[in-house]
């Protein structure tokens, strides 16, 4: 028996899928290299044919740097298997197209990332994909569009920017009901927390550029699930398609999981603190964050995810104009739209992620002229509540 398979997730994170090479380095080594030579033309054919496990052809299809961070998250995430990306949308789409075709169907939560958004409105049906979206967060509009047949069902699991958790044991039980195979996008759950696969997920896929990295150095993703899924559906897609994750990118990323759990779990409790605090400000209407009791899925959060995650939401009564005064007055927290990064963030999603979206979709999904969505960092607590309050009283007093 494999020995990781009895180690807990911090033991994974420091050393699952190591490849050490015959010198015994201790850092992993980056296998900066776009092919591999073979000894003989024999075993070329042979690998041709099928390649082993660490028998490598050319590093869109695999290369060691990178299976070591798919060995590694796949051991964290609780999955056989995963395939490395090269962003978190080449991961998101590269699912996506790699199990659907022409007269296939597909229902999807409505409060999605901008970009999964265009794949699944935009993309999917010029090659004959039906999508029905619904509200996530309503159990019926999930039993009503899954009554029909389904190939796949597509959510994120806890949502961009207004943080909706969905109930992912129930959803799952009424996909696989109607046959369909369940993709999870994770981002915002994060590896640490996340409980997707045992709650039902078949796929779930991550932006690496998130969490992972944690430092927003580099763009990566990844698609996690069982053996069959990757190797005999998700491998050939990817790599003829192209999306393959960089060895460097993957040496950053696999590092990045060596810290990931320390750092998200530092960042939910300031992110739990700052939620706390905020709570009933003067200038702010309402918090958005799973680990609230007043958050309206914060049963199901408890229930699904063993953190709150690292981003809250807060809507300004002021609308925009105040929110651009709070954005301006930040003086640690970073103006940006990256998340998950050490450095704090605050982004105002109506004007810059979700900017390409309808009046009437953005009242659909709660993104109101208001919202703030805040990543919280690695940053000390006290000084990142101090530069929230005076930014938000800084608002009051322009009022
Ligand atoms: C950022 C993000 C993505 C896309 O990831 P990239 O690495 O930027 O391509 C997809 N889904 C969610 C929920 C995200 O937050």
């Amino acid at each position: 028996m494999n020995p990781q398979s009895k180690w807990n997730k911090r033991t994974i994170a420091v050393h699952g899928g190591v490849r050490r090479s015959q010198y015994g380095e201790m850092a992993e080594a980056i296998y900066l290299t776009q092919g591999f030579a073979y000894p003989d033309a024999e075993t070329a054919e042979a690998r041709f044919i099928k390649s082993g496990a660490d028998e490598f052809i050319y590093a869109r299809y695999g290369n060691p740097t990178t299976a070591a961070f798919e060995d590694r998250i796949a051991a964290i995430e609780g999955t056989e298997d995963a395939f490395a990306t090269a962003s978190g949308m080449a991961a998101v789409s590269g699912a996506l197209t790699a199990l659907l075709k022409s007269g296939d169907r597909v229902v999807a939560s409505r409060a999605l990332f901008g970009s999964c958004l265009y794949v699944l409105e935009e993309v999917l049906g010029r090659y004959g994909v039906t999508v029905e979206f619904v509200d996530g967060r309503d159990l019926a509009q999930w039993q009503a569009a899954l009554a029909t047949p389904a190939q796949v069902v597509f959510l994120e699991s806890v949502s961009n920017p207004t943080l909706e958790v969905i109930d992912l044991p129930k959803v799952c039980a009424l996909a696989h009901k109607a046959g369909a195979l369940v993709v999870v996008d994770n981002a915002f759950a994060t590896p640490t927390f996340s409980q997707a696969v045992q709650h039902g997920a078949d796929i779930v896929v991550y932006s690496a550029t998130k969490h992972i990295d944690g430092q927003g150095r580099c763009l990566g993703g990844v698609i996690c699930g069982t053996r069959e899924v990757i190797r005999g559906r998700i491998e050939p897609y990817m790599k003829h398609t192209g999306g393959a994750m960089s060895p460097f990118n993957a040496w950053v990323l696999l590092n990045g999981l060596t810290t990931l759990d320390l750092r998200v779990k530092a960042q939910a409790a300031t992110a739990q603190t700052l939620a706390e605090k905020l709570e009933g400000h003067p200038a702010i209407a309402s918090v958005l964050f799973p680990g609230l009791p007043s958050h309206p899925q914060h049963e199901t959060a408890l229930a699904t995810m063993s953190g709150p995650g690292t981003v809250l939401a807060f809507d300004l009564k002021g609308g925009k104009e105040a929110a651009f005064v709070f954005m301006n007055a930040l003086q640690v927290v970073l103006i940006s739209n990256n998340l998950g990064d050490a450095r704090s963030i605050a982004t105002h999603p109506a004007t810059t992620t979700h900017q390409r979206l309808p009046a009437d979709q953005k009242v659909l999904l709660g993104i109101t002229p208001g919202l703030i969505r805040l990543s919280v960092g690695l940053e000390d607590a006290e000084d990142l509540l101090n530069d929230l309050i005076a930014s938000l009283n800084a608002t009051l007093s322009q009022g």
